[in-house]
């Protein structure tokens, strides 16, 4: 497949960072997987609305935000992965309990600038490593709060380059998914909390910090969770009583901290995690008769 020929690095058009064969494995917390055939890193808002425009219909496109709830298959994803960078790492204050949040920015420094302006209701983000456009379009939940819950609206830049603000009652949301249109990249999004003194928000933060470090593998190349929680169960408890905790294939394994967690080991292929995930499903269907849905991203070529 091949990126319009007008859009290639020398273009003048583009702004921002166009690369081609760019290898994914760095970019996403598993450390697997083979190359995106493009790489842009857009330098504002415009910029990516002026490049899919002129981009061929034809071509896929992806967000990728830090990688933490996604395995890139091996054989690399066929078109164009968006990365946002620092230009979107950017978090503004509209009033005393909306923040406008850069689609870059990571769920620390949102729950950061929100503790620092007296804003509750947003600390459980301090929980999740993901960015922006991945809470909003995971709808990323921890602690009993959802993405939904503090979610005015968002702006995309749809796959053919129009610029649109979605409220929240457009993305459809459900647990750890949204409607949110393929293709389409979030930019910004607009959270409301309510006021709340910041020493008791940052107490928040710091229970969730703790209880984290106790129960999850955090400095692990892992995707999070990786299957959802089917109504009324837990997934950690239905792969526990299937005899999966501690499971391995190669370098892949079912974590022993926390069993609805995979873990590349060293030098996992995203073949051998997905396949791994796939065991843990049969196990779990043969065991207790439910069927776990993956929460966790696969794109790409195998
Ligand atoms: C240790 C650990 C703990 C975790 N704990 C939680 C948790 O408690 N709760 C929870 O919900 N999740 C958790 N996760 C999973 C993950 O952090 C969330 O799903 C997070 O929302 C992913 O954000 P990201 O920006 O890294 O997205 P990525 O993993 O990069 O991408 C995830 C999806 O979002 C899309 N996407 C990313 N950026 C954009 C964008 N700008 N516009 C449009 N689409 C985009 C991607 O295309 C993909 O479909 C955890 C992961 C890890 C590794």
């Amino acid at each position: 497949m091949m990126v319009n020929a007008a859009l290639t690095p020398q273009t003048p058009a583009v702004r921002g960072r166009l690369t081609a064969a760019a290898p994914l494995s760095p970019l996403v917390w598993f450390k697997s997987g083979g190359a995106a055939e493009w790489l842009f890193e857009p330098a504002d808002a415009a910029d990516l609305s002026d490049f899919l425009a002129d981009l061929d219909p034809a071509i896929p496109v992806m967000g990728l935000g830090l990688g933490s709830n996604m395995i890139v298959r091996d054989g690399g994803f066929p078109g164009v992965v968006i990365r946002l960078g620092k230009a979107f790492a950017t978090v503004e204050q509209l009033d005393a309990t909306t923040l406008r949040c850069g689609g870059g920015a990571s769920g620390i420094l949102v729950s950061s600038k929100a503790r620092d302006a007296g804003i509750g209701g947003v600390a459980f983000l301090r929980s999740i490593p993901g960015t922006v456009g991945g809470f909003v379009r995971m709808n990323g939940g921890a602690y009993g709060r959802e993405t939904k819950d503090i979610l005015i609206e968002c702006d995309v830049v749809l796959r053919s380059g129009e610029r649109k603000t979605l409220p929240l009652d457009a993305l459809g949301y459900t647990y750890r998914h949204s409607n949110l249109p393929e293709g389409a990249i979030v930019v910004s999004a607009t959270f409301r909390g309510h006021p709340e003194a910041p020493d008791g928000i940052q107490a928040e933060m710091d229970r969730i910090a703790a209880e984290r470090e106790a129960s999850q593998p955090l400095r692990s190349r892992t995707g999070g969770s990786t299957f959802k929680n089917p109504p009324g169960h837990k997934a950690w408890a239905l792969i526990d009583a299937a005899g999966c905790r501690g499971l391995r294939n190669g370098d892949a394994q079912v974590s022993e901290k926390h069993c609805n967690f995979l873990l590349n080991l060293g030098s996992a292929t995203s073949a051998e995690i997905e396949a791994l995930g796939e065991e843990v499903r049969a196990k779990v269907l043969a065991h207790s008769g439910v069927t776990l849905e993956w929460e966790i991203q696969r794109v790409g070529e195998i």
